[in-house]
């Protein structure tokens, strides 16, 4: 299955060739359509140009550094704040993560619920927490790129951007076994730059719709309030593992997850599409 999942990958690596040229053929729309537990590997089902033996004659042992390049994605003017897709949908995000003390409570409510979210992390914290991030790959989450130390991007250089943000990538990459398709701007501060290098490292940029406020700690059923009256179709809600004592968010999830669900809200994450 993962064999198959990488040819596929390949596949589609391959199809969207090198350069500019990478970027034109290919449409990234973003959907709340994944049956569960498929990994965003299996969104990049390109139509190939190419006949299958020409990428049968490629080494297929790629992934050890030196690294592949990574597909080029358009660059967008604006983060996506929402997800689209049939019915009820609603995608859940959790920030500056892993921390062993919140993620693992974090995991074990997803998987005791048997739905899929979408984690960006800090590259600093990830390479302290291997095993957390290749947990959130085996139980079939989406692991994002929300840089390496969580500065104010805008205050950077963009070298000092494309330094944070490809370092979070490799440590994705090395530990989950693909490159991140997702990226986030810590406090939600986007400028050109940061759309540029991340649509250059392969990334899409993801908001959200819903702020939870559960970094200001504002008790757990303010949380639970908050995400109970924001829900809809196509909300992306940002909650955080890490980053501050987040035993609220942790005691949150467990409340507003079961009710979600109950009221008929599909919990997924989205997929790119490559068309
Ligand atoms: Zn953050």
């Amino acid at each position: 299955m993962k064999k198959d999942q990488l040819l596929t990958r390949r596949a589609a690596l391959l199809a969207g060739g090198v350069g500019a040229a990478a970027t034109a053929g290919v449409l990234t729309a973003v959907t709340g359509d994944v049956p569960a537990g498929s990994g965003p590997a299996a969104g990049a089902q390109a139509r190939s140009p190419r006949s299958a033996s020409a990428y049968r004659l490629q080494p297929l042992t790629g992934y050890g550094p030196p690294h592949a390049a990574p597909r080029r994605t358009l660059v967008r003017r604006e983060p996506l704040l929402r997800v689209s897709g049939r019915g009820r949908t609603i995608v859940l995000t959790f920030d500056d993560g892993p921390d062993p003390r919140y993620t693992p409570d974090v995991l074990d409510t997803l998987a005791e619920y048997d739905v899929r979210a979408m984690f960006f992390v800090c590259g600093e914290m990830a390479a302290d927490s291997r095993g957390l991030l290749s947990r959130m790959t085996d139980e079939g989450h989406v692991v994002g790129n929300h840089t390496w130390s969580h500065p104010l991007l805008t205050r950077l250089t963009r070298r000092q951007i494309r330094r944070e943000m490809e370092r979070t990538s490799e440590v994705i990459e090395e530990t989950c076994g693909e490159r991140p398709e997702w990226f986030r701007a810590p406090y939600g501060a986007w400028n050109r730059a940061t759309f540029q290098i991340g649509a250059e490292l392969g990334m899409e940029p993801l908001a959200w719709t819903l702020d939870t406020l559960d970094w200001t700690t504002p008790g757990t059923r303010s949380i639970v309030r908050r995400v109970e009256n924001g829900a809809a179709p196509g909300v992306v809600v940002l909650s955080h593992d890490a980053g501050g004592d987040r035993s609220q968010s942790v005691r949150a999830l467990r409340r507003y997850l079961p009710g979600l669900l109950d009221s008929g809200y599909r919990v997924t994450v989205p997929r790119r599409h490559y068309a």
